[in-house]
């Protein structure tokens, strides 16, 4: 078996591990530690969850403390993040790992004062973690310099890219030096990031534990079938039933996961929202709430959720399924860390059986089927032969139907999946599901945020 003495790390890092209560090194660390201390590049596909953060913090704590370089301090480091939350969750692990080191860091992100993040730049830093918006901003007022940064580290750079980042991680680039040694992250592998991949690593080597490796055997699947206007009350009666005390309920937009919010306020139930429009202090207070027990539920967006590292989650809700296939590993990832167990509940509505298609498609294996529910709803449940992805809305003129995806849309099956949407606004009589059907075209770029 790998221990973490076996991947060459230091005394001081081993202390520090061990003060983590960890016993054995995750697979990604295994596998990006050793070439990271021997001065490789590293492309590694590689979810939030497995252990990454470790993975590339420990080597690059290592590889810097083994020399000290005279003068005054500079960043040494850079390691770039989507999110506010996931940046300040790297920054906290440093804080850990460097325990019995003499290295100072310091994590940058927009939506908070500026000032206290120039003085600590004045002071002098060895690792700056940031994310690419902020670190702009002060890379222009002149309070950065990037001159003599030995490591570059891209994290969840698929992220970055859904979030319309391109642009400022090439200028991030072009203030790099040459010689340096580079990282990337990302938990899937397009051919756009391998692409940028092939744009500044060098002689890489690639490591790979994808969502397929690690759809974590110990999270219990649940799918339950059910109309749109009835997945308030099935959640309320799961989350009352099981004394949900961390779950994460996930909605596909913001809207929604405030709406939501108020709702499950009405049936007693305390639950905060956290995504792209709120605050950062409205974000933090509501993690922090999450963390420490006060707040049982929190409401999420995909994006606002990257990164965020709570332990003792027991339930994950997709409330929504997501419409990327991928999401949906990330979300249930959430629960079941560092050997605990926890249950991941899937809401299909009929409007998503395109979505749970494609998921079970990547998962490579049918999700079980809790129907024992009291709002068990048949029609939501894939056709035979049905193509993943958005199912198409119904045209009132239509041609003869073709052998291609449109004519399943409209073959005989189909028409009582449209029933079901009219029936369900007319029913609902608040106007909500309209706002969400508009919600779910909504591209993930409109979540934008630094
Ligand atoms: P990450 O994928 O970096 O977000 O890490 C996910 C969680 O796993 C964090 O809470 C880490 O503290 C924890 N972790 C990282 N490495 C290990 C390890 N070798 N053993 C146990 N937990 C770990």
């Amino acid at each position: 078996m790998n221990s973490f003495e076996s991947l060459g790390l230091s005394k001081e890092l081993l202390q520090a591990v061990e003060a983590e209560g960890y016993t054995s090194p995750t697979p990604v660390q295994v596998q990006s530690i050793p070439p990271l201390l021997a001065g490789r590049d590293v492309l590694g596909v590689a979810q939030t969850g497995t252990g990454k953060t470790a993975a590339f913090a420990l080597p690059v704590l290592q590889v810097m403390s083994r020399s000290t370089p005279q003068g005054r301090r500079h960043i040494r480091a850079l390691i770039l993040s989507p999110t506010r939350e996931l940046a300040a969750q790297i920054d906290e692990r440093f804080s850990a790992y460097s325990e019995h080191l003499d290295i100072r860091h310091k994590v940058i992100f927009g939506g908070v004062k500026q000032n206290p993040q120039v003085r600590a730049l004045q002071k002098g830093l060895d690792i700056l973690v940031a994310t690419p918006g902020r670190l702009l901003d002060l890379i222009n007022q002149g309070h950065i310099n990037l001159g003599r940064v030995e490591f570059f580290v891209l994290d969840e750079a698929d992220r970055m890219l859904d979030m319309g980042f391109i642009r400022d991680i090439q200028k991030v680039l072009k203030l790099l030096p040459k010689r340096r040694q580079n990282l990337l992250f990302s938990a899937t592998m397009p051919n756009s990031i391998a692409d940028l991949a092939g744009s500044f690593l060098n002689n890489s080597i690639m490591i790979d534990v994808s969502p397929k490796d690690i759809t974590v055997e110990r999270i219990e699947q649940k799918l339950m079938f059910v109309r749109k206007a009835d997945k308030r009350r099935l959640l309320v009666k799961i989350i009352k039933e099981e004394k949900v005390k961390r779950g994460i309920v996930f909605t596909r937009t913001k809207h929604g996961a405030n709406r939501l919010v108020k709702q499950l306020d009405q049936s007693g139930i305390n639950a905060a929202a956290i995504h792209g429009n709120k605050s950062q202090g409205a974000r933090t207070k509501a993690l922090a709430g999450f963390k420490d027990g006060g707040v049982p539920i929190l409401v999420a967006t995909d994006i606002a959720s990257r990164g965020i590292d709570v332990e003792g989650i027991t339930h994950v809700f997709n409330y929504d399924l997501p419409n990327e296939p991928e999401s949906y590993v990330h979300r249930i990832g959430r629960t079941a860390r560092a050997g605990r167990s926890g249950v991941a509940y899937g809401f299909c509505d009929d409007s998503e059986s395109g979505y749970l298609v494609g998921i079970q498609q990547l998962i490579g294996y049918d999700i079980p089927v809790d129907a024992e529910h009291d709002f068990h709803f048949a029609g939501a449940i894939p056709k035979f032969g049905q193509k993943p992805g958005k199912i198409k809305e119904k045209k009132p003129a239509r041609k003869k139907p073709q052998n291609n995806r449109n004519s399943q849309a409209n073959s005989k099956s189909e028409p009582k999946r449209h029933n079901y949407h009219s029936k369900q606004s007319n029913t609902r009589g608040d106007g909500s599901s309209n706002r969400s059907s508009r919600g779910r075209t909504q591209s993930r770029g409109s979540n934008n945020r630094r």
